[in-house]
């Protein structure tokens, strides 16, 4: 009996949803009409007037049937169609999350009813949505030419997808060892932000999430503890925080808003998880060529930064009408100082001069480190009288600056050859030629000194 019973269930475990509401109404149907004849037959003992009115009876149980098996079939149907679309819709996104084209032709399920079957599509829908968007967001992430292009998207995701409303993306910089911040969400609170250098960053530190909805007060550094809660999240990489997301809210003691809230952070979480590899795959990329086109030691771009950009730059100065001058630039015996003091004070020389040329000129000119000790400076939109004053104050910020050495501080002093550009020559490689020939003449003239590139200097022919 047992063994039977089991038998039938293994048998129900693998039978098909329609096929299991067919039997089931045949079941009650056989119940029925055993029924309807017992209760004729062996409780009222009226076997002559069953057979006597047997069509009536057949008529009754033919209508019954009819009915179950019509309340069956529909009521089958509407359990089926939408599991069946449901598990279409799952494959859908199965097999979109490995295809190029990603999962943005996938539409989401019609629901009809709000029971039990309807809950689980809405909730389907709701999951192949975010997935969906998450997928579009990842490819197009992908497609970003830089990280600050993703951080924008996020930015945006944040704000218009999710109605996260004030936030600031924070990105760590480990030179600095401090979190910068990227994104300012309304950017008029860049202005009061903290300085979070070193550990001062509570989820930088712990690399957890770090919230003052359940801890009021948990961080010192937050600025509006009074007005706003805050939920920072750290973005972590291989167990390292490369960055931080501080999300704030004002107060609220509404629970509808508050859930609404707590899943827009779920959401946000999401789609940071979902833009770390990308981010961090840019970062290498970044860096990798920077390497290639920055020199190690100063940190300066080197010359095959300039043969790259070089077009780049003199298409604007061309656009402008205007003029770029040319600085080129060398320390005095310095050969010297690697002889008396070894390769190591040559460097920090080195070094010290990169420093000075950078905080002295503008953010918009560039300064690169040409050769050995030859610096190269294009200052860009400038005439050359105004390039002679800055190639003056350079040469005298050097001279008087004190090279601190291991044991010993020493001076240098440095030699400008200046040119412009188109004014001397409207080629620029023979224009930055033009200002290693005033170098060269500095040199002669004494050193220590800036000389300004005239045409004589270059019909001597002695080149
Ligand atoms: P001048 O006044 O005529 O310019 O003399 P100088 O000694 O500065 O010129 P020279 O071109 O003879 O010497 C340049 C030296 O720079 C030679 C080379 O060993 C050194 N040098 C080139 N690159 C580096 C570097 O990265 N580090 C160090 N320490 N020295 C370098
Ligand atoms: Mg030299
Ligand atoms: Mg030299």
């Amino acid at each position: 009996m047992f063994s039977l019973f089991f038998r039938i269930k293994e048998v129900l475990k693998n039978t098909r949803l329609t096929t299991k509401i067919t039997l089931f109404a045949l079941l009650i149907i056989a119940v029925f009409i055993v029924i309807q004849i017992g209760f004729e037959i062996l409780i009222m003992g009226r076997q002559t007037e069953l057979l006597q009115y047997l069509p009536q009876h057949l008529l009754i149980i033919l209508i019954f049937s009819i009915s179950i098996l019509l309340a069956g079939f529909f009521w089958g149907r509407s359990l089926v169609t939408p599991l069946k679309q449901m598990t279409t819709l799952l494959q859908e996104v199965r097999d979109c999350t490995n295809n190029e084209a990603g999962c943005t032709a996938i539409i989401s399920i019609p629901v009809h009813t709000n029971d039990e079957v309807g809950q689980v599509a809405k909730a389907v829908n709701e999951l192949v949505h975010t997935i969906r968007e998450i997928s579009i967001f990842r490819r197009t992430i992908e497609a970003d030419e830089t990280v600050e292009d993703i951080y924008l998207r996020l930015a945006h995701v944040f704000e218009h997808q999710l109605s996260l409303g004030m936030f600031v993306i924070y990105e760590f910089d480990s030179k600095r060892d401090a979190l910068i911040p990227i994104y300012c969400q309304p950017a008029d609170i860049q202005a009061d932000l903290p300085e979070l250098t070193g550990d001062r960053c509570r989820a930088k530190r712990t690399g957890a999430v770090v919230s003052s909805v359940d801890n009021p007060g948990i961080c010192r550094m937050f600025p509006w503890p009074d007005a706003l809660t805050h939920t920072c999240i750290p973005m972590t990489i291989g167990g390292q925080v490369v960055g931080v997301v501080q999300f704030m809210f004002p107060y609220v003691d509404n629970p509808m808003r508050q859930t609404c809230t707590a899943r827009a952070l779920q959401e946000a979480r999401r789609y940071l998880q979902e833009a770390l590899p990308v981010i961090q795959a840019k970062r290498y990329a970044r860096a990798v060529e920077e390497m290639a086109v920055k020199d190690q030691l100063t940190g300066l771009y080197n010359r095959r930064y300039l043969e790259l950009y070089i077009d780049n730059i003199l298409a604007g100065i061309k656009r402008r009408n205007s003029t770029l001058c040319i600085l080129m630039c060398d320390i005095d015996y310095f050969k010297k100082v690697n002889d008396e003091y070894g390769h190591d004070a040559g460097d920090i020389v080195l070094k010290d001069l990169g420093h000075i040329l950078l905080s002295n000129v503008r953010a918009s000119d560039l300064v690169i480190r040409f050769g050995g000790e030859e610096f190269l400076i294009l200052l860009i939109d400038c005439t050359a009288s105004d390039a002679m004053v800055t190639a003056e104050k350079l040469r005298d910020n050097f001279e008087n600056h004190l090279i601190r050495l291991p044991g010993q501080n020493i001076k240098k002093t440095l030699s400008i050859g200046v040119s412009e550009f188109p004014t001397d020559s409207n080629a620029i490689w023979e224009a930055i030629k033009f200002a290693d020939i005033a170098l060269y003449k500095a040199k002669e003239a004494g050193r220590n000194r800036v000389m300004r590139f005239t045409p004589d200097m270059w019909q001597e022919n002695s080149y």
